[in-house]
């Protein structure tokens, strides 16, 4: 399955559970729907993070007894939310996220 489906997936079950956020006149409608999801994928971000530093203070720190392997599952479960927001986001934006990807990677590919 590529990412267009994936964002194709994504954006009908969106737009089925949250008709209203897909209701987009103009430019400032997007410009605030975009402003909430970024915003959603920040937070997805944060957590992900947070549960990281949880791993790090304890196994690395030795503050605490949390070992990667106790929070893995939740770990993937909130980059799986980051990766569900930024599906959302290009569904938005209608862009062909697969393409950007192989753009960028090409541009880093000199860079790096
Ligand atoms: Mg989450």
């Amino acid at each position: 399955m590529d990412l267009a489906r994936l964002v194709e997936i994504q954006v009908e079950f969106s737009r089925r559970k949250f008709p209203l956020f897909w209701e987009v006149r103009d430019g400032r409608d997007l410009a605030l729907r975009l402003e909430y999801l970024t915003n959603a994928l920040a937070g997805e971000v944060g957590e992900a993070a947070n549960l990281v530093k949880k791993v790090v203070r304890s196994s690395v720190y030795g503050h605490g007894d949390v070992k990667l392997e106790d929070l893995r599952k939740e770990i993937e479960e909130e980059l799986t939310d980051v990766f569900i927001y930024l599906l959302t986001a290009a569904g938005l934006l209608g862009m062909d996220l697969e393409k950007a990807y192989f753009e960028k990677l090409a541009k880093n590919e000199r860079r790096f």
